[in-house]
């Protein structure tokens, strides 16, 4: 599934993020990925194009970016899981993804988790959940759960169930988006059997919406298992509440949930992508006036320091030298910077 086209020589290792793209995602494209218009950064201006390809603006690392943005190395207790809010584990089961997407959070992190958990990191998981009685749901994470196979995922899941029956599915992919013909019956059949099950997609594009992807979206809903959708707020990709409008709407009729539109975190070698969090909210501020309450995302960002998230407006208290300092929902004060 990785390397599924060749890059030019002069852009095949940039920065520690692979390069991998189906040739479907570069075929949603308004341009041939080998010759595309780009930036003076280097960064291509097609939306589609940017999310795939490496660029020279990778290799900066602004001040205060970080390889593991959220902190989640702080709330793992077992390698690949992170347990930072009580009713929630999250377990990253593989670093591999069908579209390496140049602005990913776990972006540093990826290449040192290529492959699938192992029996051995299952069964650690299995205890884990098994001492944890406060756990209500796992989240299925990676990189992309569905770089590998039916089968292996299959077996994952029975295994999670048989140390806690009933527990909450939540599988975090982006693959109905970049790679929608690994959505086929076998899987859609076996995820059925693995309810209660979520599915949170991530698009950022009106683009990524197309009649392949709205095809397998129906299969999925048909199966009785939820979408949502999550969205990362990207510069010169989607910083604009027409874009956006036509996103979330697009998800809408889709069956999507919009879910969350993300601020963007500060992962080392991503700041060409972040917009400023004053213009974020400018654009949220407008989609309020333009969306309903089931087509409108809970707009958040997450503590530079691994508090999690906070949800804005709501999280504001103001602007500082530069920093804008965010009151969590436990009541703790963090900041994040209004250019980075
Ligand atoms: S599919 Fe998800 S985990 Fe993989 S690179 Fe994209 S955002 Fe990161």
């Amino acid at each position: 599934m990785s390397d599924d086209v060749a890059l030019p020589g002069a852009l095949e290792k940039k920065g520690p993020l692979p390069f991998a793209a189906p040739p479907y995602w570069l075929d949603l494209a308004s341009e041939d990925y080998k010759n595309c218009c780009r930036d003076e950064k280097g960064v291509p201006l097609d939306p589609i194009l940017a999310q795939a390809l490496p660029s020279p603006a990778e290799l900066i690392d602004a001040p205060l970016e970080s390889e593991d943005p959220l902190r989640e190395e702080e709330h793992s207790p077992l390698p690949r899981l992170v347990h930072q809010y009580a009713s929630r584990l999250l377990i990253r089961v593989t670093g591999t993804c069908p579209l390496y997407c140049r602005h990913c959070f776990r972006r540093n992190l990826l290449p040192s988790e290529q492959g699938f958990i192992s029996d051995e990191e299952i069964f650690l998981v299995q205890q884990y959940v098994q001492n944890h009685p406060e756990l209500r749901e796992v989240l299925i994470s990676g990189g992309d759960p569905l770089s590998a196979s039916t089968e292996r995922l299959e077996a994952l899941f029975a295994k999670l169930r048989e140390a806690r029956s009933g527990i909450f599915f939540r599988l975090c992919t982006r693959a109905p988006v970049s790679l929608p013909e690994r959505v086929d019956g076998k899987l859609v059949s076996m995820l059925k059997k693995y309810k209660p099950l979520r599915m949170v997609i991530q698009a950022n594009h009106p683009k990524e919406l197309s009649s392949l992807f709205l095809e397998k979206i129906d299969m999925i809903l048909a199966a009785g298992i939820p979408v949502r959708s999550q969205t990362v707020l990207l510069r010169g990709i989607n910083d604009d509440a027409g874009v956006l409008e036509a996103l979330f709407v697009g998800l809408s009729r889709a069956g999507v949930d919009p879910y969350y539109l993300f601020q963007g975190d500060l992962a080392a070698g991503t700041a060409h992508f972040r917009v400023p969090l004053s213009r974020g909210l400018t654009i949220y501020g407008e989609l309020r006036k333009r969306l309903s309450g089931l087509e409108i995302p809970r707009y958040a960002v997450d503590a530079p320091d691994g508090a999690g998230k906070i949800y804005l407006p709501e999280g504001l208290i103001g602007l500082e030298s530069g920093f804008w300092r965010l009151k969590a929902p436990d009541g703790s004060i963090h900041f994040y910077p209004e250019e980075a």
